[in-house]
């Protein structure tokens, strides 16, 4: 580290600039680590990261990866169940050893802790725990951990910091429930949870809850949940949770939480259905309404730096911020909150800024990212929804190819056992040019994938059948569509 000891001409009163560094990055998470990382690897840029939490980031530790296991464990419960109608004589003697399991996991993400901070030593880059604040367009405060302030003087600077849980509703007894970071420090098997929202988060917990056992009351505000996917998906996925047992608060709202002497939390709720009601005997009530971009205190406005009407960071394509050297990228600037959106947009970024001439325009395109809900069944999705392909190429210039059958894993099971298997293309123009891909059923997450590279390639209806189908399997399904 450089020890320069020289005072900052615009903060002659912070800390003397400690550090100099080519690329300051605000927050260790995944976009973060990984334009860090290669910045530094690749292009030989002297880069420091500052995180105040451990590393990782949300997905990491209290999201798509501890999400994950616990998903499997719902899978492996769903298929203990399942495996009585193929002749196993399955009993479970004891319930799920939910503490064990989280043991395990929390064990794992710990590994992954270590593993991210050996990484960052291979590649050199720089890793200071504590709480960064941007002073200006090139100099950032860091306050250690104990307490002491430094001023690194950057030569660009990327925020990357990510997003919290949306805070509670106003609503007396809110703060009784948790959040998603919360719904990973459940220690014991709960009874009964209630969760309040309808996007991709709510729905997973949702169906993890309800698969273990627990009882699942999930509250929505209208009819169907996953709003922002295609009809098909949000009608059939909504349906199937039904079926599966989770019981829907459709057109909910909640007034106020209370908890009994038990530690238990009662919902006060109104629904369509039921009119006012209360929910008793709650272990853990879930507030899922969305995140918010962690924007508060880390000198965003006095480094001058824009946000949108939303919260977020505005950025342009570049991932360029208002002010110059001054980049984000990531949940903080909003529009895919993805984690391997925040890992390309990074790396993209890394190659414009460090990279050689050839690589001066380097920009993720934000356009057919794949996207998959650990639902249950799994759905997913790219490009465009049927109502978003009818607003941009209107009604007539689309061609709408649906199927929707059973999947041969419930061929050994009783009817009312079948979960659903749906597929929808969107393909526009004359030569059907496929702009929305839609599934749901078992195996979609790792389907897609390869759907993904076929329309970044910009295939076509044609393309797809042109290649020889797999059998037996559901995703041969989408290279025969008639
Ligand atoms: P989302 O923004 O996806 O969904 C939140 C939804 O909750 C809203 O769309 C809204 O749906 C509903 N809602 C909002 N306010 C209320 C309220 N007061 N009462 C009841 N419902 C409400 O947020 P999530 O928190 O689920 O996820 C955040 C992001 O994290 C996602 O956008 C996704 O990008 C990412 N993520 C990705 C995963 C994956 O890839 N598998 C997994 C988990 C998260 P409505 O308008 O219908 O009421």
């Amino acid at each position: 580290t450089t020890l320069s000891r020289q005072f900052s001409l615009s903060a002659a009163a912070m800390a003397p600039i400690s550090k100099e560094t080519d690329y300051l990055v605000l927050g260790g998470g995944s976009g973060g680590l990984a334009s860090a990382r290669m910045a530094a690897s690749k292009f030989g840029a002297k880069a420091m990261i500052i995180e105040n939490k451990r590393l990782g980031g949300t997905c990491v530790n209290v999201g798509c990866v501890p999400k994950k296991v616990t998903f499997y464990a719902a899978m492996l419960a769903e298929q203990i169940h399942d495996a009585k109608s193929y002749g196993f004589s399955l009993e479970q003697t004891a319930p799920f050893d939910w503490p064990t399991f989280k043991t395990k996991r929390d064990a794992f993400i710990q590994r992954l802790n270590g593993i991210y901070e050996r990484n960052l030593k291979n590649d050199h880059v720089e890793y200071v725990h504590g709480w960064a604040r941007l002073l200006s367009r090139n100099e950032v405060e860091v306050t250690l951990d104990d307490g002491t302030k430094e001023t690194v003087r950057a030569k660009k600077i990327l925020v990357a910091v990510g997003g919290n849980p949306t805070v509670f509703p106003d609503i007396p007894g809110a703060d009784l429930g948790t959040d998603s970071d919360g719904f990973f420090d459940i220690a014991t098997l709960p009874k009964k949870v209630a969760l309040v929202g309808a996007g991709y988060i709510a729905v997973e917990f949702a169906g993890m809850f309800n698969a273990l056992g627990v009882e699942t009351h999930l509250f929505i505000r209208h009819d169907t949940f996953l709003r922002n996917f295609d009809p098909m998906v949000q009608d059939a996925i909504t349906a199937e949770y039904e079926r599966l047992g989770v019981h829907l608060h459709k057109g909910s709202s909640q007034s106020k939480v209370e908890k009994d002497g038990n530690g238990k939390l009662s919902l006060h709720f109104k629904d369509k259905k039921n009119g006012e009601g209360v929910l008793k005997d709650i272990d853990h009530l879930i507030w899922a309404i969305g995140r918010t971009p962690a924007t508060r205190g880390i000198g965003l406005e006095e480094a001058g730096v824009k946000l949108t009407e939303k919260g977020y960071i505005e950025v342009d394509e570049y991932q360029n911020s208002s002010v110059d050297n001054i980049y984000a990228l990531g949940d903080v600037t909003g529009p895919v909150e993805l984690t391997p959106v925040a890992i390309a947009a990074g790396r993209k970024l890394a190659h414009r800024l460090f990279g050689p001439e050839e690589f001066k325009n380097a920009k993720l395109d934000y356009n057919n990212v794949p996207s998959v809900v650990f639902s249950h069944p799994e759905v997913g999705s790219i490009g465009l929804t049927e109502p978003q392909a009818i607003e941009k190429y209107g009604k007539e210039n689309l061609k709408i190819y649906n199927t929707s059958f059973p999947a041969m894993y419930y061929a050994m099971m009783e009817q009312d056992q079948k979960g659903p298997t749906k597929y929808k293309l969107v393909c526009a123009g004359p030569e059907e040019k496929v702009v929305g891909l839609h599934i749901l059923g078992l195996g979609s997450a790792e389907m897609l994938q390869g759907f993904g590279v076929a329309m970044k390639m910009g295939a076509t209806k044609a393309d797809f059948d042109s290649c020889v189908a797999i059998h037996p399997t559901s995703a041969e399904e989408l290279v025969t569509l008639k």
